[in-house]
């Protein structure tokens, strides 16, 4: 008989959330569901609360918690709101957390799980890249090990598995280059949020999909790919692959590159993840490389996409700087999703408050919130009428 493992889900009405409970509904046998979470959609929330039996349901926004006892009442679920329940669901005994939700809101809750000794299985690239050395600590000191969910991550991890990170020459990230690839300068700065959520290739939140067009998705990554395989930043590289098929690669020093290939479909990952060192079923489609035919890569261009090079420069600067791009990315692509700014502003809000802002270097998870904190102000004001 298998023994059902416990898993607690940080944003389970995402779309990360969605595809992880998605695997867990197609073996339930073997799994136990200890806490769920979302921002306010205390609706969905509740029915997949009910749906896997979950014990603890969470909102992080506390005005949204009247709804969702309101929708687990005489169900024995129990319920919480606001910043420090976040935090119990990370807390909960499971043997894995499935980190998934959006931006730094979630750094607190997998620093949690982190502190409690739970394996996080890391979607949520926007924490490590804010914490980056106090959450790879924390890692350490709780002997507790980080499960790269974002594609390329994990696709690096699996190539990684079995050999010596010292003998490693390069890591090649690849980059769908999103849906602005081809676009102009004169084009991209038109660029609708509507144009921009219709990701080619993968069916994302609106968060990381605007992410993936302006190529901070990529920044992003290249810092959570620094902290999660320390090889040293100038061995880390990206690549525009626009068919997604390869999820990056590892490069050694006799010249064998392994690449990790497999379906745009997140279950993939997350599948690797829920159950390393082992595998486990998806109900994915494996790749037919005849079909596809061609797989194509080119260089990326940071003239009209130049949030790689200001990701490559905060992680060079280390400290505060990769907290403070991705609060002013956090920012700036909210206010252009609501309409206040243009597409092309997003970076160059963010150059404007890298040049800006020089937080101390954080120590602790405080000083991040500290240095986020300050970042957004500054990418805030810039929202505002001069
Ligand atoms: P979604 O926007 O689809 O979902 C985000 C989840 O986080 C929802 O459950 C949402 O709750 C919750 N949430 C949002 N804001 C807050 C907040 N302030 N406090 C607490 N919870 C909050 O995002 P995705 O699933 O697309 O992405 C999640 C993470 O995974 C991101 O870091 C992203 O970069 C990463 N990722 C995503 C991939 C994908 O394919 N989607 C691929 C690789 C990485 P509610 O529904 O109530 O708003």
């Amino acid at each position: 008989m298998t023994t059902r493992r416990r898993i607690s889900i940080l944003g389970a009405t995402g779309s990360i959330g969605a595809s992880t409970l998605d695997l867990v509904r197609r073996s339930p046998e073997r799994w136990e569901v200890a806490a769920l979470t979302a921002n306010c959609q205390a609706a969905e929330l509740a029915a997949l609360a009910r749906e896997f039996g979950a014990e603890f349901a969470a909102v992080g926004d506390e005005s949204c918690l009247p709804a969702l006892r309101e929708a687990l009442a005489g169900s024995g679920i129990a319920t919480g709101g606001g910043a420090s329940s976040l935090v119990e669901a990370g807390e909960r005994p499971a043997d894995i957390v499935v980190a998934a939700i959006v931006g730094c809101a979630g750094l607190a809750p997998t620093m949690a799980a982190i502190a409690q000794g739970r394996a996080v299985a890391l979607a949520n690239k926007e924490a490590l890249v804010s914490a980056g050395p106090v959450m790879t600590a924390a890692v350490a000191r709780h002997g507790t090990t980080l499960l790269p969910v974002d594609s390329e991550h994990n696709a690096i991890f699996q190539c990684l598995a079995g050999n010596d990170p010292a003998d490693v020459r390069a890591i090649t990230l690849t980059a769908s280059g999103g849906p602005f690839r081809t676009w102009s300068a004169e084009q991209l700065a038109a660029a609708t949020p509507v144009q921009a959520v219709q990701h080619p290739n993968w069916d994302m939140g609106a968060k990381i999909s605007v992410d993936s067009a302006t190529m901070f998705n990529k920044g992003l990554e290249l810092i959570e790919a620094h902290h999660l395989f320390p090889v040293g930043l100038e061995k880390l590289r990206i690549v525009v692959h626009p068919q997604s098929v390869v999820h990056s690669m590892v490069e050694y020093r006799d010249g064998s590159t392994l690449a990790q290939l497999g379906p745009s479909d997140m279950r993939v990952p997350i599948a690797s993840a829920l159950a390393w060192p082992a595998r486990m079923d998806t109900p994915c489609a494996p790749l037919d490389l005849a079909a596809l035919g061609t797989l194509t890569f080119e260089a990326p261009d940071e003239i009209r996409f130049p949030a790689t090079r200001l990701a490559r420069q905060a992680a060079e600067a280390g400290g505060a700087m990769p907290a403070v791009l991705n609060a002013a990315n956090e920012v700036a692509v909210a206010a252009f999703l609501s309409g206040q700014i243009g597409f092309t502003r997003i970076p160059a809000i963010v150059a404007e408050v890298l040049g800006r802002c020089s937080p101390p270097a954080p120590v602790s998870l405080s000083d991040v919130v500290a240095a986020d904190a300050e970042a957004r102000r500054a990418a805030q004001s810039m929202m505002e009428p001069a």
